[in-house]
């Protein structure tokens, strides 16, 4: 008889393999939906909580696979990360956000400013990035408008290296924001060293603003301090009126979240900033 050891070992091997043969699967199909774009983008709009104007918006993919329907962006931008298609999604992203925004005649004053979303990856290796700001220079009428948003993890990995990017990108014209901003031991220090235009207030400080006092404190020293660098401050996933106040007392004045907007494709993005805009 062969060796193959005890059978559950070999059971779990099989389970093992069915998994990654599962992935395999997964990974033709995401290169497949990004050669063919059938994914798609909706937009959140952005706030802010004083004069209910819209500020800007957030792009966010998604995608919607023929046999298991919506698969999760974290699960398939993760996947992109580990094989190598990380480039062509974002490549996707961006050109598609500016082919839409731009059919429907929305940039500019409708919606001064659009955020999307680069990957921790990304970001931290340069040659990705040269290869994004290629993917930039075809979308001009995009570019003084866009907004680049990277997590606090990502340019924390090497902070130094991170403001050079940082100062690089942003010497042609880019701009960025801290995405997930709050939630790292070193936040403050991110703050003062880094070049950014925006940090995004992490949701779980929204969600915890009223539940527990403290995170008041921390989010009216996060704005303040802020505010004192010229850095916009957005706070995310707002769900409740009372977090609204909250913010609002707080001292921070942009605003996003289920409550103001759900994201949504152009179409319904296109009536809902005509409607604000008879408002
Ligand atoms: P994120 O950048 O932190 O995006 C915000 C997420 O919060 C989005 O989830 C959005 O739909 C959700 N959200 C907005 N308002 C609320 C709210 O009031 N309550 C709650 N509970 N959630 C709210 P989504 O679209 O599932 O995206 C998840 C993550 O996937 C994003 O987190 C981002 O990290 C990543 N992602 C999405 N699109 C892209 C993309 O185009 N490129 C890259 N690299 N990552 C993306
Ligand atoms: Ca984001
Ligand atoms: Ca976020
Ligand atoms: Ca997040």
């Amino acid at each position: 008889a062969r060796e193959e050891g005890p059978d559950s070992i070999r059971l779990f091997n099989r389970a093992l393999s069915e998994a990654e043969e599962k992935r395999q699967i997964l990974v033709a199909d995401l290169r497949q939906a990004i050669e063919e774009r059938t994914l798609s983008l909706v937009y959140q709009p952005q706030f802010n909580a004083v004069s209910g104007q819209i500020t800007g918006c957030e792009v966010l993919l998604r995608w919607c696979h023929p046999m298991l329907g919506w698969v999760p962006p974290e699960q398939f931008v993760g996947l992109a990360e580990q094989h190598n298609l990380i480039s062509a999604l974002s490549a996707l992203v961006v050109s598609q956000t500016a082919a839409e925004l731009d059919s429907k005649g929305l940039l500019g004053n409708q919606l001064p400013r659009v955020s999307v979303n680069i990957s921790a990856l990304e970001f931290n290796n340069p040659a990705l990035m040269d290869t994004l700001q290629q993917e930039l220079n075809g979308v001009p009428q995009l570019l003084p408008f866009l907004q680049l948003e990277i997590t606090e993890t990502a340019a924390l990995t090497d902070l130094n290296a991170s403001v050079l990017q940082l100062s690089r990108l942003k010497q042609k014209g880019l701009r960025f924001a801290i995405d997930d901003f709050g939630t790292g031991y070193t936040s403050l220090m991110m703050l003062k060293e880094l070049p950014i235009d925006e940090v995004k207030i992490d949701r779980a400080f929204i969600r915890d603003l009223l539940k527990q006092p403290r995170t008041i404190a921390i989010v009216e020293a996060i704005t303040a301090m802020a505010r004192g660098f010229g850095i916009n401050v957005v706070a995310e996933g707002v769900e409740t009126r009372e977090q609204l106040e909250c913010l609002t007392a707080c001292g921070c004045q942009e605003v996003q979240g289920y409550l103001l907007a759900m994201p949504m494709a152009i179409d319904e993005l296109a009536s809902f900033l005509d409607k604000q805009k008879d408002a």
